[in-house]
């Protein structure tokens, strides 16, 4: 069994729902016809994932009637009016998201600014979507920790440009104590509950950091 099937096997004994992907564009065909539209969630919202953002999802949900997009990002939006909606966000249908690292045995490990993103898989929102490239796949725990330290965050760092933190220019965490460091909330999901809540594309391509 290679680590992919190994993957797909620990998530789904671990009560996650899993789809495997070819590319991005069988995700976004599996996520409309056997999650959205079985689901027919009415409001959905969603956190900060690059993953998430190379697909056209998001976009899309601007086109469709009857449901309700709580946007918690834009330059529309003032930094009040994004905390408010990334508030509402915990209590919507569907909630769409990344995670930073997934293990072979079946643990979503993820690391937060805010918190708004981890909360959103944690607790609340009756549907939580994970879009995760086969890149986010590691071998245990400290794997994950080490490859988010290593590049998931410093990478994510330099690209909030509006951020300042060490890792910006020394591209490896320095475990800082900026303001406005990105690595504040730890996660370990190991498990979904209930059943099916948390529902997991794995898609056979490099995406995010
Ligand atoms: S703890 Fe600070 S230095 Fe380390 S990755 Fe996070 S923001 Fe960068």
């Amino acid at each position: 069994m290679n680590n992919t099937d190994e993957t797909i096997k620990a998530l789904r004994s671990n009560g996650f729902h899993v789809w495997f992907a070819k590319n991005k564009a069988e995700a976004e065909k599996i996520f409309w016809e056997e999650i959205f539209y079985v689901a027919n969630p009415k409001v959905v919202s969603w956190g900060d994932s690059l993953t998430l953002h190379s697909l056209k999802i998001l976009s899309k949900f601007k086109e469709l009637e009857g449901v309700k997009l709580i946007e918690t990002f834009g330059e529309d939006l003032t930094w009040r009016e994004q905390i408010y909606n990334r508030k509402k966000a915990l209590s919507c249908d569907m909630f769409l998201t990344g995670t930073n690292a997934v293990t072979i045995k079946g643990q979503l490990v993820n690391v937060d600014m805010i918190g708004n993103r981890v909360a959103g898989i944690a607790f609340g929102p009756r549907n939580v979507i994970i879009f995760v490239g086969v890149n986010k796949v590691v071998e245990n725990l400290d794997e994950a920790m080490d490859r988010i330290k290593s590049i998931a965050a410093p990478m994510n760092a330099i690209r909030h440009t509006d951020l300042k933190t060490p890792c910006q220019v020394t591209r490896k965490c320095m475990d800082c104590s900026s303001p406005q460091r990105l690595c504040n909330t730890w996660t370990i999901t190991e498990k979904s509950y209930p059943v099916g809540r948390i529902k997991i594309i794995l898609i056979n391509e490099a995406l995010g950091y």
